[in-house]
């Protein structure tokens, strides 16, 4: 593609972008296709010869977008928001322009220390003590698995491990609540504790971790020998955002000598609002931290902020510096490629930054404390329709609920209408909300995030699921 081409086919795009934004609302918010439609409609081979750039975004208004699911459409209430905004839109534009790889200091200097200033503004705008220091991870499940692998070298005592001077050591353990996310098992696979040693702990009425069957799984634990390694506490679980008391869980985790990583990928970013810190109430227990930039802070996917204290023990487990990778700068700067499990790293910071600009940090308050006043409005909502009941609190933005159970009616009739009632909204295409099992019983969950939902949306939806109900 010629740069004149690129320069018109650049500006087309970028109104095509401002008009999809604008009209997002109007196009269904999931795509009426089979499996193996769209794979269908598409050559089989590579083309041989170039295509003009019209003939690229043709296809992708004939071919593509029409087999999109719409996650920033203001219908869109599953799972948890992605809610990307125009000034990160912007920003991944510049990023792709420059498309500089940011592994170390000396491969893009800017790109370090913006992540650096960015994330220590994240830290202060969470709240989070200082002696946390961040860096950015493409997920949430990235960085509990580099949460686990820091948590289990620490446990065999780094070096003395790689030397083989350990033995074969205690067996770990790891702990989480059983309304964890997936994403800790994989991880505890994944860091070679073996899925044997997750420990599942039972939760209150209010789907959250109890820290005394905590306390208890550990002393069980230690007395049989074992060494427990980590704590992965949930701030807003996925299921319905409950919060794992940290304070407790934290304090436990002091006296055992145990990692706590806290999982706030939802959550974490209404720690924004002074009114939602009591959610992370005793954080200055925990070793790691993370939360999701790209779920609810308007920043796109991918952006995931891991925050850690001790980054010596992060170091010893990630770093490597073979003779290709050594720059002159080395110990004067940092080099995040030693941070993580990738070496290539995208920057990542510069939507952030922009973000954080753009709307300023009340700018960003004003709209999570909005969602979050919404879904306590369709809570009321929930309340006063006798034919529903919430299944679980409403700390934050997403309203857990079901039809009620019929006088006689037994759990897999009513799990049955409750699946049947989702299906049914969810075929109107207005609006997308997707569903969990708390306890038993089929949940219905409605979050709200989408950045361009308002008000009317919200009662929108209510008024279709009453009306389907
Ligand atoms: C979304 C979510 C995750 C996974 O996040 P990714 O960034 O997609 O890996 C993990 N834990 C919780 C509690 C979540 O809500």
């Amino acid at each position: 593609m010629e740069i004149t081409e690129f320069r018109r086919a650049g500006h087309d795009l970028v109104d095509w972008m401002a008009d999809y934004l604008n009209d997002v609302e109007r196009l269904p918010v999931t795509p009426e296709v089979r499996p193996g439609d769209i794979r269908r409609s598409l050559p089989v081979s590579p083309p041989r010869t170039g295509e003009p750039a019209e003939q690229l975004m043709n296809d992708f208004g004939k071919l593509i977008l029409p087999g999109m699911t719409h996650w920033g459409h203001p219908g869109f209430f599953a799972y948890f928001p992605s809610n990307a905004s125009p000034p990160s839109m912007l920003a991944e534009m510049l990023t792709a322009a420059m498309g500089a790889q940011c592994m170390s200091w000396q491969t893009s200097p800017a790109a370090t220390e913006l992540e650096q200033v960015t994330m220590e503004w994240l830290r202060q705008m969470l709240g989070l003590p200082e002696g946390f220091t961040g860096v950015i991870q493409d997920t949430s499940s990235t960085a509990t698995l580099v949460a686990l692998l820091t948590a289990r070298e620490r446990a065999t005592g780094f070096s003395a491990a790689i030397h083989g001077l350990q033995g074969p050591g205690q067996p770990l353990t790891v702990y989480a609540s059983r309304e964890r996310h997936s994403s800790v098992d994989k991880a505890v696979r994944l860091a070679g504790y073996g899925i044997e040693s997750l420990r599942l702990i039972d939760l209150d009425d209010a789907y959250a971790m109890r820290p005394e069957a905590l306390e208890a799984a550990i002393t069980a634990d230690v007395a049989q020998g074992m060494r427990p390694a980590a704590v992965v506490a949930t701030t807003g679980t996925t299921g319905s955002t409950a919060i794992d008391p940290l304070r407790a869980i934290g304090e436990i985790c002091r006296r055992h000598g145990v990692w706590l990583h806290v999982d706030a990928s939802y959550a974490g970013s209404a720690a924004i609002l002074p009114e939602k810190r009591w959610m992370i109430d005793g954080v200055e227990h925990a070793d790691s931290f993370v939360f999701n930039p790209h779920k609810w802070l308007l920043v796109n996917f991918d952006c995931s902020a891991y925050f850690v204290r001790d980054v010596e023990a992060l170091l010893r487990t990630f770093s490597a510096s073979p003779e290709y990778l050594r720059t002159a700068h080395d110990a004067e700067v940092v080099n995040f490629r030693d941070w993580g499990i990738q070496l290539g790293r995208r920057f990542r910071a510069l939507k952030l930054w922009w973000v954080i600009k753009s709307y300023g940090v009340e700018g960003l308050q004003a709209i999570l404390r909005q969602h979050c006043e919404w879904a306590q409005a369709v809570a009321g909502w929930v309340s006063v329709d006798d034919r529903f009941e919430l299944l679980a609190p409403v700390p934050l933005a997403l309203v857990c609920f079901r039809l009620r159970p019929r006088a006689g009616e037994d759990l897999a009739a009513v799990n049955e209408r409750n699946r049947e009632l989702l299906a049914r909204v969810n075929a109107t295409r207005q609006v997308y909300l997707s569903h969990t099992v708390l306890g038993g019983r089929y949940t219905i969950r409605m979050a709200i995030g989408a950045r361009a939902t308002e008000a009317r949306h919200v009662e929108e939806a209510w008024a279709l699921i009453a009306a389907s109900a």
